[in-house]
């Protein structure tokens, strides 16, 4: 049955190989017994089910494309004015956004990860294995692969001949394709989803701004993460690159997935807390001033994170060599994205440098610089591997200025929201009150031969001090 109907239409079909197999059915809202239809504004979906035993239950979604409806119903500024095209294209035939579609529509539940009967099993990872029968990879087996295998598939693909009948035309960009995994369906599901329409690479129906929000919807919590998620953005929205950098924005501002960090939240969170006073841009400005009244020109940005310093240096041409570091990869990756270093002109890109490793151990890269900043880093380090640090800065890389900024705890009690002794970071290992914070620029100073002043940033409160400080250094 299977192979008669494969020839008419687009066959998605997915396989549950963990017993009782038969729950896939409950997973889909979709009972095994049954062959359901439904009508979509493009043709039909089928259901069924051609296998269903405790071992192995394979579900099978089958979409029949009527190509005459498909041009009636068109919408779209690309609808008008194509003759023969409209009729004579791959579009019934192939794994499309139609796919999608049918996805939402028939498989909705299941996509949201939504079941009644059995809840659990919707976050659990089950042995899958989904097979397209047609899947076009405008970007070859190559894309189809960076799509897939980042997310945790095995990938096995299968390449059509343009015709069978005519082997020396060589191969078309057609493919059988395999995704075989370890994941919850609806991870499957939404990869699906969302991946097989960038592959595909054209569009049935106009890109609007609520694709923008589908996307974020459906790739929220995994694309962020993806190596190819500039890519799979500009090609799900149809190179409407507008929509894409508001897409890849939004993505990377909110929805990121905790694994590598908790500092890719600490923006969020800690400017929650210190929201009342816009601390984050008073923070900013007064080192940017600083490092200027100081004639720095080279600087360096340790623990730079997502790049808001970096992006206000580069703004600056007084600043003639900019390096943000980071120990974490993902982080530069948002710098990276949120800086458009790849669409900057060459000048300013040659400015401008990010690098990842760790304050902890000796760099020879930071050697040679005018100045360094280290803004809202410190209380990030264990405070027994400060002293690494600290070596690291003042001994090694040396330069002639180094400013220093971390919370003034005494300035918590100002926030409503923050319980009493809580810190406003969860990954805050520590937050230090003015007194300590000037113990250690004093000890600083003297192991290091630097002359050091204490400043406060953002409003102060005569008894509790300001909610920053910050300590500038200069090289005796
Ligand atoms: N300076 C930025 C980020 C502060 S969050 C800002 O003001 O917005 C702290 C940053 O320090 C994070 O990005 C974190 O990845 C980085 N960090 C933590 N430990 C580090 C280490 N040992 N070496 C380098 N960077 C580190």
């Amino acid at each position: 049955m299977v192979l008669t109907l494969f020839s008419n239409g687009m066959l998605l079909t997915i396989t549950n190989t963990a017993a009782p197999a038969t729950d896939l059915g409950y997973l889909l809202h979709k009972n095994p017994a049954r062959l359901q239809s439904f009508p979509l504004s493009f043709g039909q979906a089928h259901m069924f089910y051609p296998e269903a035993s405790d071992e192995r239950c394979t579900a099978a979604l089958l979409l029949d494309v009527d190509p005459v409806g498909l041009v009636r119903g068109r919408r779209g500024p690309a609808g008008a004015g194509r003759t023969l095209e409209q009729y004579v294209n791959d579009r019934p035939y192939v794994a499309s956004s139609f796919l999608s579609v049918a996805i939402s529509r028939v498989l909705g539940s299941a996509l949201a990860g939504r079941s009644k009967s059995r809840p659990e099993l919707t976050e659990t990872p089950l042995p899958l294995n989904a097979k397209l029968s047609v899947v076009p990879c405008r970007g070859g087996e190559g894309l189809l692969r960076r799509l897939f295998e980042p997310l945790g598939y095995e990938v096995l693909a299968e390449r059509h001949p343009l015709d069978e009948a005519f082997p020396e035309w060589g191969d078309s960009s057609y493919y059988t394709v395999e995704l075989r995994g370890r994941v919850p369906l609806k991870d499957l599901l939404t990869h699906i989803y969302v991946l097989i329409p960038v592959l595909d690479n054209e569009k049935h129906y106009w890109v609007g701004d609520d694709e923008v929000e589908k996307l974020l919807r459906h790739g929220g919590s995994w694309l962020p993460a993806h190596p190819e998620k500039e890519e799979i953005t500009r090609r799900y929205l149809k190179y409407r690159y507008d929509l894409a950098r508001e897409a890849l924005a939004r993505l990377l501002d909110d929805d990121l997935p905790d694994p590598d960090a908790a500092q890719q939240t600490h923006d969020q969170e800690e400017e929650a807390v210190e929201k009342t006073v816009n601390l984050n841009e008073q923070r900013l400005n007064t080192v940017v001033a600083v490092l200027k009244s100081a004639g720095a020109k080279r600087v360096l940005d340790l623990g730079c994170g997502e790049g808001k310093l970096l992006r206000a240096l580069l703004a600056d041409q007084i600043f003639e060599e900019i390096v943000g570091l980071d120990v974490s990869h993902r982080t530069l990756e948002i710098a990276g994205a949120r800086l458009r270093l790849d669409r900057l002109p060459t000048r300013q890109q040659s400015r401008i440098k990010l690098i990842q490793g760790s304050l902890m151990y000796r760099d020879k890269r930071l050697a040679g610089y005018d100045a360094a900043t280290v803004v809202e880093v410190i209380e990030h380090l264990d405070q027994a591997r400060l002293a690494a640090f600290e070596r690291v800065l003042f001994e090694f890389a040396r330069p002639a200025t180094v400013v220093v900024t971390t919370p003034n705890v005494e300035y918590n009690a100002v926030f409503a929201d923050l319980p009493a002794g809580k810190f406003r970071h969860h990954d805050h290992r520590f937050e230090w009150t003015r007194g300590e914070f000037a113990a250690w620029a004093r000890r600083i100073g003297q192991e290091h031969n630097y002359n050091f002043r204490l400043l406060p940033v953002g409003p102060e409160d005569t008894s509790l001090g300001a909610p920053t400080q910050m300590a500038c250094f200069a090289r005796a």
